[in-house]
């Protein structure tokens, strides 16, 4: 099967697809629709050959989450081959202790190229094997990587694959179930060091797997594509999925990383390990973590203090946290912590804003989301390499490294005004008013309108009630929510004033920080962005026919010169 690749007449392919741009590719794609030859895609470094596009194992709008993960890898790799030497090293020179941070052989190890030592990486569903291509051809310093599939014709392709872009001494391909597979790894010497996660989907019923197989500080990376269910839609099939209730909100994309990232650290501590993240992503129609497991069942007990039941009000969406629990350092070893039931809950019957009832959501992780030091160690590795949305990545990563790490989820400005039905004022203002006031704000990633911050509710709803004030809304339309927010008195006083810093560098310097237009193909699965295209060409032009010409007075007469051009046509 390995010389499928070379029966493959590559000669006769319709198309070379250069990684220049994702609309190009997608457009490739379409060409080649049409006859049933066998044609190529190139990521990265990486080529796969497609053996008949009715079955194309390939989603160009995951570029963005594929190039995300090689940057990361390297770096881990980095940092597993720096500990290896330094290990090394200190048992042949005591006087190295003092010195171990600037260890740099990570940076003489090439890509390609197998390390005995090197890092063991399992890609559970690898569909094209693209992802585990580009690793053994982009990340250096690797032993082996595993790539799984339990689609007979998946792993035909993978085979395919490996072949064609001759990684064969770093890439296995293995026709399994994905589950079977890492709980064959479950021994400790037996273990991964990264295991990659990209399902169809919800990834939950992989992750009792997944968190047994990597080793101690190794790095699991998970996708999720189910955002609906994340993000609210169906609370109910989100607890059985994943243990945690979504609520429907603005940070709903975050909510949706932090319930991932508490499905994960509940398999974990059930084998007494426990995560660190790493990096989370919200991205297109997705979620991304990189978290590292580590081993303690001391720490894990500290698990309580890191996740938190949301309340939510129904009338002015305002959120609040109530911990599981709260842990007390009493000295500096892990096992020196006191732990403490919190009192609850933590709102009045009827919210103290609006006056409206609650409902609870979570629990939801609500320690970090990032490690800042990785995260601005990455936005720094990035330009060391050319990866095809390198433009974005660096504007996302620009816009995490600037994120209150420290304050779980965010308000939008649009929601706040549209609730108490005010004009939206404009986000610099908002930020500075905070800033004014004496606390902290910053963007999520997740969100272009979003305001996370330190400061209390009270705070917002003054700035909102002072906007209003300066550009009242009509007293009819102050009703219900509307007239109980912007009744109450301002507690605070309100200096909207705009400053400098209120300005994010990353905006300053017009990074790509959010998810531009969605492109053709945007969705999870190729099979389903088959089925959207042949829709949105059916469906061109629809609208427009439908839409009744405007008869206003003032738009008549631009009706009327557009008949006569069409009659001149
Ligand atoms: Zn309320």
């Amino acid at each position: 099967m390995d010389n499928l690749a070379k029966d493959i007449n590559l000669a006769n392919t319709p198309l070379k697809i250069n990684a220049e741009s994702q609309e190009k590719r997608v457009l490739c794609v379409d060409k080649t629709a049409e006859s049933d030859a066998p044609f190529i895609i190139k990521e990265g470094a990486a080529e796969i050959v497609v053996l008949s596009s009715k079955n194309v194992f390939y989603n160009p709008v995951q570029e963005f989450n594929r190039d995300l993960s090689v940057a990361v890898l390297t770096l881990f790799s980095e940092d597993h081959n720096n500990n290896i030497s330094i290990g090394r090293r200190k048992q042949t020179d005591k006087t190295l202790e003092e010195q171990p941070k600037n260890c740099d052989l990570a940076k003489t190890l090439i890509a390609g190229v197998k390390y005995e030592n090197g890092l063991n990486i399992l890609e559970a569903l690898s569909a094209s094997g693209l992802r585990s291509i580009r690793y053994a051809k982009e990340v250096p310093g690797l032993n082996s990587i595993v790539a799984n599939d339990i689609s007979e014709a998946a792993v035909t392709s993978i085979r395919a694959n490996i072949a064609h872009n001759d990684v064969n001494h770093l890439v296995t391909a293995s026709h399994s179930d994905a589950v079977l597979v890492m709980y064959q790894h479950r021994r400790y010497q037996d273990r991964f060091h990264a295991v990659d996660l990209d399902p169809y989907g919800c990834p939950s019923h992989f992750l009792d797997a997944a968190v047994q197989c990597v080793s101690d500080g190794g790095i699991l990376l998970v996708t999720c594509t189910d955002m609906a269910v994340l993000c609210g839609n169906t609370p109910e099939t989100c607890y059985s999925k994943y243990g945690s209730i979504s609520l429907k909100n603005k940070a709903c994309h975050e909510m949706a990383l932090r319930i991932l990232l508490q499905c994960i650290e509940s398999h974990a501590n059930r084998y007494s390990r426990y995560i660190v993240p790493l990096l989370s992503v919200s991205a297109d129609f997705y979620i991304r973590v990189f978290v590292k497991i580590y081993t303690s069942a001391a720490i894990c007990k500290e698990s309580i203090s890191k996740l938190s039941y949301v309340y939510q009000c129904v009338g002015c969406e305002t959120m609040t946290l109530q911990p599981l629990g709260l842990c007390n350092k009493i000295g500096p070893k892990p096992s020196q912590t006191k732990f403490v039931l919190p009192h609850g809950p933590p709102v009045d019957v009827l919210c103290q804003h609006c006056g409206h009832k609650h409902r609870i959501g979570g629990p939801i992780w609500s320690g970090p989301l990032h490690d800042t030091d990785f995260v601005v160690r990455l936005s720094t590795h990035i330009h060391t390499s050319t990866f095809g949305t390198l433009r974005r990545m660096e504007g996302v990563l620009a816009v995490i490294s600037e994120e209150l790490n420290d304050v779980p989820l965010y308000y939008t400005m649009d929601r706040l005004c549209s609730i108490v039905r005010c004009q939206t004022m404009s986000i610099l203002s908002v930020r500075s008013a905070v800033l004014n006031a004496g606390y902290r704000v910053s963007y999520s990633h997740a969100n272009r309108m979003s305001i996370k911050t330190d400061a209390p509710m009270y705070v917002l709803w003054d700035i909102v009630r002072y906007w209003e004030s300066q550009n009242p809304i009509k007293m009819e339309r102050r009703q219900n929510v509307s007239e109980a927010i912007l009744s109450k008195k301002q507690t605070i006083k309100v200096d909207m004033t705009v400053r400098e810093d209120a300005n994010p560098e990353s905006r300053q310097l017009k990074l790509v920080r959010f998810q531009e237009n969605p492109l053709r193909y945007w969705g999870p699965g190729t099979s389903v962005q088959e089925n959207k295209e042949e829709k949105r060409i059916a469906n061109q032009g629809k609208k427009k026919k439908k839409r009744k010409p405007d008869l206003s007075p003032d738009k008549q007469e631009t009706f009327k010169i557009s008949k006569q051009d069409d009659k001149d046509m």
